[in-house]
């Protein structure tokens, strides 16, 4: 065992050897993809191979995918689709990448943006997605619209609706089969999911959904940072790069072709991974964890457990032990873990998902989480649970 023991694999995977042999072998191929010379085709092989590994694990066709800089590009890009200048639910426990660009629309451009609340376990019920769309579904008069949009626009009123597939967090999954099939079928809906944690991870429910795009991020199967993809059926696209018309005009730029070479890699693996069952035994590191800290903390909170979750995941409170003060005290003791809202760079405070799932300001401050991957082995996760426990006992006798 190494002397450090990663346990945030939902702030980044390690990188895949396949990726990184993919990258070395990318890193000497001269030409640029758009070149029709033999050096440029070479490039476009790469780029091409890595479309099609990609497509694969996503459950879509090559043609499909769109490669951005990452997830957080991907996102931003969804709601300049072809309906996405029409109203949009989400919900309060997405992505910032989501949440921002949302409520950036609504500030900016006048656009009407509604939010569905999780439970208490952070699940989105399809419920709460009617619920919070219902304004939308019952007449397009009660919506507000920027003043300089023709009412004829929405003559074919149509709904963005985004939901992520697995929350970053607590791992909890979301019903999205479901949910999207609430959705009237009448109404020309875009349906949209952050994928980035469930990807590689879980069954892709979403690859069977009709009208629907996922984001997805090449860093948390393995691949290297800085490289993603925005993946389904878009005929309009109002880019947000633009330039010499790469990936169908869709994404202009010369194409990161040694990251994608390693997305491309980490995709096939991870496929792989997946049809190996590997992450059964993952699931039962981590609840053979829960178990540890169940027994040894009585007063501790897991969130999401009775909920669907990702099999890596498990976010957990003590209220009162302050998330960040936990993080700083497994670090020196040599683990990666992150604080609830470790997503996001150099934030702290309480998580905006625990909040919006009902927890209060105390608890959500407190909150965890430990995230596993295919090459976490019992001893880690065991002393982790050990050290963890002794900080717990040391903390409990001193009060
Ligand atoms: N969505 C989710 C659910 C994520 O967890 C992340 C990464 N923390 C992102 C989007 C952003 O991905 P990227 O780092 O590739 O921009």
């Amino acid at each position: 065992m190494s002397s450090r023991i990663y346990l945030d694999w939902n702030a980044t995977a390690p990188l895949r050897p396949e990726a990184r042999e993919a990258m070395l072998a990318a890193m000497d191929v001269v030409g640029n993809p758009s070149s029709v010379h033999a050096e440029g085709r070479a490039a476009r092989g790469i780029v091409e191979k890595a479309r099609g590994q990609v497509a694969a694990l996503v459950g879509c066709e090559p043609s499909e995918v769109v490669f951005t800089s990452g997830a957080t590009e991907a996102n931003n890009l969804v709601f300049r689709c072809e309906h996405a200048w029409h109203p949009s639910v989400s919900a309060e426990i997405e992505h910032d990448s989501v949440v921002l660009p949302l409520d950036h629309a609504e500030v900016f451009h006048g656009e009407a943006v509604a939010w569905a609340a999780p439970d208490r376990d952070g699940v989105v019920a399809p419920g709460a997605v009617i619920a919070a769309a219902r304004p939308y579904l019952t007449g397009r008069q009660t919506t507000v619209f920027h003043a300089d949009r023709p009412a004829e626009e929405f003559e074919d009123l149509s709904l963005t609706v985004s939901i992520g597939a697995a929350n970053g967090e607590t791992g909890v999954l979301q019903p999205l089969t479901e949910i999207f099939s609430a959705i009237p079928t009448g109404l020309k809906s875009l349906f949209h999911s952050d994928i980035t944690q469930a990807l590689g991870r879980t069954v892709p429910i979403w690859a069977s959904l009709a009208h629907r795009l996922v984001s997805c991020s090449s860093h948390k199967i393995g691949g290297p940072k800085g490289v993603g993809t925005l993946a389904g059926r878009v005929t309009q696209l109002d880019p947000i790069i633009r330039g010499g018309g790469q990936e169908m005009g869709r994404r202009s730029g010369t194409e990161n072709v040694i990251g994608i070479a390693g997305f491309g890699a980490a995709a096939e693996a991870a496929l792989r991974d997946l049809e190996d069952g590997v992450w059964e035994r993952v699931e039962k590191l981590r609840d053979d964890l829960e178990h540890a800290l169940v027994s040894a903390a009585p007063d501790i909170i897991i969130f999401g457990k009775d909920a669907p979750r990702l099999p890596n995941t498990s976010c957990f409170a003590v209220p009162g032990w302050k998330g960040e003060t936990q993080v700083m005290q497994m670090d020196l003791a040599g683990f990666a873990i992150s604080s609830g809202s470790a997503c996001s760079s150099g934030k702290v405070g309480p998580s905006r998902v625990l909040r919006a799932m009902g927890y209060d300001e105390t608890t959500a401050s407190s909150a965890v989480r430990v995230s596993m991957g295919p090459t976490t082995t019992e001893a880690e996760v065991m002393a982790f649970a050990e050290t963890w426990t002794d900080f717990y006992r040391r903390r409990r006798a001193a009060a």
